[in-house]
Formats: C-alpha cells, sequence, structure tokens
C-alpha cells in the first residue's frame, strides 16, 4: 500500500492491458516474479495507469466495459502486499498512502461503464476492497475460491473504504462479522451475504459470464432494505454494544485493538455512510504503525520464513505410513490426508487403529463438510496392521509408545523395507534421535519430527536434527512438513527440543507459585493479561500431570519430593482426563472460582511468570538449538501461542531493554 502515481500504460509489468474487438477493456493482474497477486506500489501504480487509459476510452467510446481478472491460477488478489507495509513508518505517510489509494478506488468506482471484478481464488483484504469498488462481482464455485477481510489478524481492519463498501453490499451485521472475525468465506457464504454478486461454475466460465456482465450493463443491487436498516440508530448502538461483548470474549482490547477501533467507527459514524468512508482512515492509520501490527507483521514474516526453509524442488512427497495409531499417529495421519496424502496407518490391531478412524472422520465432517469430499478423504486413509503400505510410503512416521527398546525394535524392521529416499522420523519427544538410530545401518537417515497434541490445532512441528543425521533428511522433513500445511522448524537434537524446553521452566514456576500459596485463578489470569492464550496450570492439566511431570524430568526440572505436582500424580489427580488436577474438570470445563483480582498485581505477576520462559530462550540461543533469534521467536510462537502481539519472547525481552534503555538516556 502507496501511493500510486500511473505508471506507463505501455511498458506494464504486473498487469496485462488490452481492448477487445468487442470493446472490453481487459486488465489482466499478473505479478511478476511472484505466485500470489498482491496489491504493492508498482501493481497499484500500474493500476493507476489502466484507470487513466479506461477513463479516457470511456469518454471516447472506445470502450464499453472493464473487467479485472487474474492469470494467475489460484488467486485474484490475496491482499495489499504485506512486505511494504513497515515503509510506512508515520500516521502522516499511512495518511497520505491510504488517501491516495482510496482516490484510485472511487475512480473505478465513477467509471462511466460496467466495471466487472471476475474472481477465481483468494480475493481477500485489499483485494476484496477492490473487487467491492467494480460494479459487479463474479466468482467461481470452486473450491480455491475464498473471499475475506482477514485484516484483524495483521492489527488493522480493511481501510480503503471496504468497511463501507462491504456494509453497502452486504448489511452491517454480516459485513461487520466478516471483518471482525477476519473468516474466510466460501463462495456460497459470500454470494449469500452480498459480498458477490454472480457464481460460476469454474475458471472457464468466468471470462464468459463477465462478457456478458459487461454487455448487459450488470450491476450490483447492494443489501437489501432491511440489512440497510442496521446501520440507523438505535440498532447501531445495540449492534455496536453486541459486537463489543462478543469480540471481548475472543480477545482483549489492550492488546488487540484493531476489531474494537473498527466498532468505534461503525458506532460512531455509521448512521452517514459517506462519513464512515471519509473518517475511516482516522481510525484506521494509528492502528497500522502501532506496535500490535507491527509485532503481527512480524510473526506473519516468520511464518514465511519457515515456509520458505523448505526446498523447493527435488521432494514433492505424496504418501505416508504412520506407525501407532494412539492420540498422536492417529492424528498425524489424519492431518495428513487433509493436505491431500494418501496415509496407511499401523497398529498392533484393527482395534486399535478403529478409534484413529472415527476421530478422523470427524475431522474430515469439520472441515470439509460436504460428505463426498469426507468419503474421498476417508478412502485415502487406509488402517495397514501388517505395514503392507510402507515400501510405497515417501515418509514413514513412528508414533508407538515412547519407549526406546520398542522404537528401535520397529526401526531395525523397517529399515530394510523403505523405499528409497523415504523419509524416516520418529515422533518422540523424550528420547534420544541418537539412541533411537544407533541399530540402524543407515543412522543418518533418521529424523525427529515432533508435533504438538493436538496436531490439527498446533502449527509447528519440530524438525529434530540428530548429532549423525545427514542435512538432507533434514530438508526432506521440512518439505513434507511444508506439504502438509504446517510450520517446520529444525532443532537440534537435545533435552525437550526447544518448545518443551522453554515452557516447562513456565509452568514449573506457576506450580511453584501456586505450591507458595498464590490462587491458582489469579496465575492463569495473570497468564492470560500477559498474552497467553491458556493459564500455565490450566494447560498442565490439559497437557496430564503425569506427562508434565515426565517432561521435567527430562529436562532436569522435576520438582522436589513431596511437591503438589508429585503428590497429585500419585493420588490419580492427572488433570482433565481424570476428571481433576489443579481444577475439578466438568463437562471438558475447568472449574473455577470467581475473584477479582488488581489489575496491577496480574500484569506483575504475568512478567514474573514468564520471565523463566524467557530465559530459557535465551538459553536455548546460546546454545544454537535453532538457527538464529528469530526460529527462537517463531518457534515459541507457533509451538506454544505466546503472546503474538508482543512478536515473541526474544523480540519482546528486547523491546523492554530498549524501553529500559531509552528511560536511563531520558533520566
Ligand atoms: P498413545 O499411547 O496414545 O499411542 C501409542 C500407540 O502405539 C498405541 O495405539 C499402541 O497400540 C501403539 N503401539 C505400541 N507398540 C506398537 C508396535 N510395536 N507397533 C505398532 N503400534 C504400536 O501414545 P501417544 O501419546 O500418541 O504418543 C506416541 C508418541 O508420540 C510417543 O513417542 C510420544 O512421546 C510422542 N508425543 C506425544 C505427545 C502427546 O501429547 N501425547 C506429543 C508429542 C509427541
Amino acid at each position: 500500500m502507496s501511493k500510486p502515481k500511473p505508471a506507463d500504460i505501455k511498458s506494464l509489468k504486473d498487469w496485462r492491458f488490452e481492448i477487445d474487438f468487442e470493446g472490453i477493456a481487459w486488465a489482466v493482474f499478473d505479478r511478476a516474479g511472484e505466485t500470489m497477486n498482491t496489491l504493492g506500489r508498482r501493481p497499484t501504480e500500474e493500476l493507476a495507469a489502466i484507470v487513466e487509459a479506461v477513463e479516457a476510452a470511456a469518454k471516447s467510446g472506445e470502450t464499453r466495459g472493464l473487467v479485472l481478472i487474474s492469470a494467475k491460477p489460484s488467486n485474484f488478489i490475496a491482499g495489499a502486499d504485506i512486505r511494504e507495509f513497515d515503509n510506512l513508518a508515520t500516521v502522516g505517510e499511512v495518511e497520505e498512502a491510504v488517501r491516495a489509494t482510496i482516490g484510485l478506488l472511487n475512480r473505478i468506482e465513477r467509471l462511466p461503464i460496467p466495471v466487472v471484478a471476475a474472481i477465481h481464488g483468494f480475493c481477500l483484504g485489499g483485494g476484496l476492497e477492490l473487487a467491492l469498488a467494480c460494479h459487479y462481482r463474479i466468482a467461481t464455485r470452486d473450491d480455491a475460491t475464498r473471499v475475506g477481510f482477514p485484516e484483524v489478524r495483521l492489527g488493522i481492519f480493511p481501510g480503503l473504504n471496504g468497511t463501507v463498501r462491504s456494509i453497502r453490499s452486504a448489511g452491517a451485521l454480516d459485513a461487520m462479522q466478516a471483518m471482525l472475525t477476519g473468516r474466510m468465506l466460501r463462495p456460497g457464504a459470500a454470494r449469500g451475504m452480498g459480498l458477490i454478486d454472480q457464481l460460476v461454475k469454474d475458471h472457464l466460465s468466468l471470462r464468459w459470464a463477465a462478457r456478458k456482465a459487461v454487455l448487459q450493463k450488470r450491476k450490483s443491487k447492494g443489501a437489501p432494505w432491511w440489512k440497510r436498516a442496521m446501520s440507523a440508530s438505535p440498532v447501531r448502538g445495540l449492534l455496536a454494544g453486541k459486537m463489543r461483548q462478543q469480540t471481548a470474549a475472543k480477545v482483549r482490547e489492550e492488546h488487540y485493538p484493531a476489531p474494537f477501533r473498527l466498532i468505534d467507527l461503525f458506532d460512531a459514524n455509521g448512521g452517514d455512510l459517506d462519513l464512515m468512508a471519509s473518517t475511516e482512515t482516522d481510525y484506521f492509520a494509528p492502528l497500522m504503525v502501532g506496535d500490535t501490527a507491527r509485532n503481527l507483521r512480524r510473526v506473519f514474516r516468520l511464518s514465511e520464513m519457515l515456509k520458505d526453509e523448505a526446498p523447493k524442488v527435488g521432494f514433492t512427497p505424496r504418501r505416508a505410513h504412520v506407525i501407532g495409531a494412539g492420540t498422536m499417529g492417529g492424528d498425524i495421519a489424519a492431518t495428513c490426508v487433509l493436505s491431500g496424502f494418501e496415509v496407511s496407518l499401523q497398529d498392533l490391531s484393527i482395534e486399535q487403529i478403529e478409534p484413529a478412524l472415527k476421530r478422523a472422520k470427524k475431522l474430515f465432517r469439520k472441515r470439509l463438510k460436504k460428505p463426498l469430499a469426507v468419503e474421498t478423504a476417508m478412502a485415502r486413509l487406509i488402517p495397514d496392521v501388517d505395514g503392507a503400505h510402507v515400501s510405497r510410503a515417501d515418509v514413514v512416521i513412528e508414533a508407538v509408545v515412547e519407549k526406546l527398546e520398542i522404537k528401535r525394535k520397529i526401526f531395525i524392521e523397517l529399515e530394510p523395507k523403505l523405499k528409497k529416499g523415504a523419509v524416516l522420523a520418529t515422533n518422540t519427544s523424550s528420547l534420544n534421535i541418537e539412541d533411537i538410530a544407533e541399530p540402524l545401518k543407515d543412522p543418518g537417515r533418521l529424523i525427529g519430527l515432533h508435533f504438538f497434541n493436538p496436531v490439527d490445532k498446533l502449527p509447528l512441528v519440530e524438525v529434530v536434527q540428530g548429532r549423525r543425521t545427514r542435512e538432507e533428511e533434514v530438508g526432506k522433513g521440512n518439505a513434507f512438513v511444508t506439504a502438509i500445511k504446517k510450520f517446520p522448524l529444525v532443532v537440534k537434537s537435545g533435552p525437550g527440543f526447544l518448545v518443551n524446553r522453554v515452557l516447562a521452566p513456565y509452568m514449573m514456576e506457576a506450580m511453584r507459585r501456586y505450591q507458595a500459596g498464590e490462587p491458582r485463578e489469579k496465575i492463569d489470569e495473570a497468564a492470560l493479561k500477559f498474552g497467553m492464550p491458556m493459564g500455565p496450570l490450566e494447560l498442565s492439566d490439559v497437557v496430564g500431570l503425569d506427562i508434565c511431570q515426565h517432561v521435567a524430568e527430562i529436562i532436569g526440572l522435576a520438582p522436589p519430593e513431596g511437591s503438589t505436582l508429585e503428590r497429585m500424580v500419585a493420588s490419580g489427580k492427572l488433570g482433565k482426563k481424570s476428571g481433576e488436577g489443579f481444577y475439578r474438570w466438568e463437562n471438558g470445563k475447568p472449574q473455577r472460582e470467581k475473584t477479582e483480582y488488581r489489575q496491577d498485581e496480574l500484569e506483575r505477576l504475568g512478567r514474573e511468570l514468564v520471565k523463566p520462559l524467557l530465559d530459557e530462550c535465551e538459553k536455548c540461543l546460546q546454545e544454537g538449538v535453532v538457527a538464529s533469534a528469530d526460529h527462537v521467536d517463531a518457534g515459541v510462537i507457533f509451538g506454544t501461542g505466546f503472546a503474538p502481539f508482543r512478536g515473541g519472547p526474544l523480540h519482546y525481552l528486547e523491546s523492554i531493554r530498549n524501553g529500559e534503555r531509552s528511560t536511563a538516556e531520558a533520566a
């Protein structure tokens, strides 16, 4: 997003532009050198040149309509170019850039000829704002098509008057929900809401439908009267109140201000949509340069960094074999199937595999919705008690009980059956890769693929490199993890790898404080106030206190004899799974006592609780457990959910130290 000044229409690099024999102008977006179309500086300048040319051609009668379409196979426009956001350092710079692009979109909207957006694939953020400035929107029903405003995930909201245009198209209730949740809508839902005017079967029908829409001068009808009525007082005030309540139930305003500022904008000025349009930037610009948005952009860059670690060529896995159909193996298999893999799942008997198949079906139903898609996915998940499919697999993952001898035996039997070049991996969380690999003929082949529980929710997989593991195998591991749409983090073999190693001291500190008399609710509330996704004591109950104790032992942090943790485990209080741990659990929910605590006390306690985690992160960096400070931050954010708006533990530490330094200098 930056100020668009027209480029030279004769030397476009990111767009193609032509007026065909019927007088229809085609602006085809095909950003050079990129797989995704994003609205960066150059494409926006080129779009300005196209608009200028179309204005002239419309005036001279040379063109009768304009179609915006993409040449990319899977996206229309995925949004603004996030990489350029940090070029705008001040509120003033943001205002200038945003207002210029709003001006360009207004010119498109004011063109005297029909303007049609023909959408296939992602139409998100700034891309949707551009589409909404067109007079008519057609999208393919294809599964690749997604329409939405994911801006809140980057700490902002639509800033190119998309707030107002989406309300005009879909009404305040639906449009605000879409912007506040950042949800990516399937084509049917977007059509139902009014963000899209027409659906066509597939990509091939799109150009033809767009041509017809131009010739028939189709125009979006906009939201019906009853939807428009929601912007009027007093309904708007009530709606805003409800939205504030719902948003506050999910995120804290102090951490994530963007959705709250959007509600403020709507509440204050939504009764007059022109006023809302002209004041949008006043609410938007400060968010864009605020700490939350900067740190969330950092999190986005970190995710891109991890994805880039997979080699681009040489290994494209399609088939996986998973041994052990328990909690982890079953869910790893299902996750692979969801990414298009064919997976064979092995355990001691079919009875051990069945629960995993049931869980997989439930997950597929939730994710894929259509019965045919669920059945097709189930057909790709093959129970395989005898391991008959091992030799076909590109990736073999062992996820059986955590016993060295059993794992070794499995790998010895596996080794001669493997396909050449297949990845060989263990999901161990506490055993040494080197010890498991020792009896292998080729011990350099074994890697760790350490998934986190629940597998379908947590985006990180630690790719563990043992002392003898070959680089090439690690690269293939990264490629596999990326292929199942997770983020690979290469970690050196060692107790707890990265994530469990830094989590353990934090959880132990929480338990120590609990034992010293601090109320459990206060401890957990303090962590939430800091920005953790769940309090450490609730997390311990969810993970299982026996597992916590085991991890603590591996890392050398086992609490002293007679500790609360030890006593609870000994008496069978294992947390959520046994119905009692630090909390009593009813219907899957911890029973808490409602007490109010002073905010300053919670803040102090929150900082103290995470201190051991931060210290351990620094140690991991010094010891080279991962490649860099950015890798520590990425691993801890994606592996533990560490307060994303703080930009990662080491980044947070650095910003505190910088703050202290500037305070000291000022004094
Ligand atoms: P689990 O007890 O739920 O499942 C283990 C499965 O392995 C069982 O179904 C068992 O029947 C099967 N099995 C045992 N011996 C076998 C053999 N010889 N051949 C085939 N199958 C065999 O255990 P889990 O929690 O899924 O853990 C599995 C692995 O994942 C362990 O190495 C564990 O350390 C690791 N891990 C667990 C978690 C977690 O939160 N549970 C997280 C990360 C890693």
